[in-house]
């Protein structure tokens, strides 16, 4: 039987696909991708000639049983997405569950991931990390979010279009905390990356003066909240108090 492969492609730097995935590329029956075009540029880039066909979002529920069907015929598919790791905020984890499911190979063929790139550089904690991808869109939603992830202890770890960037910071700042320190990474693997560390007043600050660019790719990384108090410290101290009151 076929196996679904599923190869992370470059973030920007092209030097950033590894030779195991050009050789994977090189190697299967069927390469599905989020954008045909787009996909051609890059396999075109690496001399791949491989049949291409579309997964999407929007048609990737309807895609299932082809390729479970192709993989039954001992055809095996790789899975690219636009940038970075499929399934990752982007398509794929829905076709790897059901193939899962029904039994197929899964095989990844890892490379860059804009987050963990990201994480690695950052100077934050990175022994925990909850990774949130995209907030949501709309303000109420967003400030929702944010409210809930505002305890959370982990590194937090966004994902943030362009001209979203600045209302997303200045959220940030507003419901995870002005002092919380964090970090703008910007075009990652590019000519002009860049890593802005600083508290989230600052970052904010930065954007609204243009000092950060409102252009380009965007991960957002907010260290964690301070550790709660654990409930059993808090009721360790709650029978303490009480017994001086007894005892007095
Ligand atoms: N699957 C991808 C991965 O593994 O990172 C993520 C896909 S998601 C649709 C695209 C988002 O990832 C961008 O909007 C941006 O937030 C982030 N991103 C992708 N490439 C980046 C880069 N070179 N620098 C900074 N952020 C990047």
């Amino acid at each position: 039987p076929g196996v679904l492969y599923l190869v992370a492609t470059p973030i920007g730097n092209l030097a950033d696909l590894s030779p195991r995935a050009v050789a994977v590329l090189k190697g299967v029956q069927v390469i599905a991708c989020e954008d045909t075009r787009h996909a051609r540029k890059l396999l075109d880039h690496f001399g791949v000639r491989q049949r291409v066909v579309a997964l999407h979002e929007h048609n990737e529920a309807s895609r299932v049983a082809t390729v479970a069907e192709w993989l039954s015929e001992g055809q095996s598919v790789a899975l690219i997405s636009d940038a970075g790791t499929p399934a990752i905020s982007d398509p794929g984890s829905l076709l790897v569950r059901r193939l899962v499911d029904l039994g197929h190979r899964v095989s990844p063929i890892p490379g860059a991931c804009a987050a963990i790139a990201a994480l690695s550089a950052s100077g934050l904690d990175s022994t925990h990390f909850w990774f949130e991808g995209f907030l949501p869109a709309k303000t109420q939603s967003r400030a929702a979010r944010l409210q809930v992830l505002a305890t959370q202890p982990a590194t937090l770890i966004f994902y943030e279009a362009p001209h979203r960037i600045r209302a997303m910071l200045e959220a940030a700042q507003t419901h995870l905390g002005e002092a919380r320190r964090a970090v703008v990474g910007r075009e990652l693997t590019k000519r002009f990356e860049t890593l802005v560390s600083g508290d989230l007043e600052y970052l904010a600050a930065a954007v609204q003066s243009g000092q950060i660019p409102e252009r380009g790719e965007f991960v957002v990384l907010v260290e964690g909240a301070e550790p709660q108090e654990t409930s059993a410290e808090a009721s360790g101290v709650a029978v303490e108090q009480l017994l001086t009151v007894l005892l007095a």
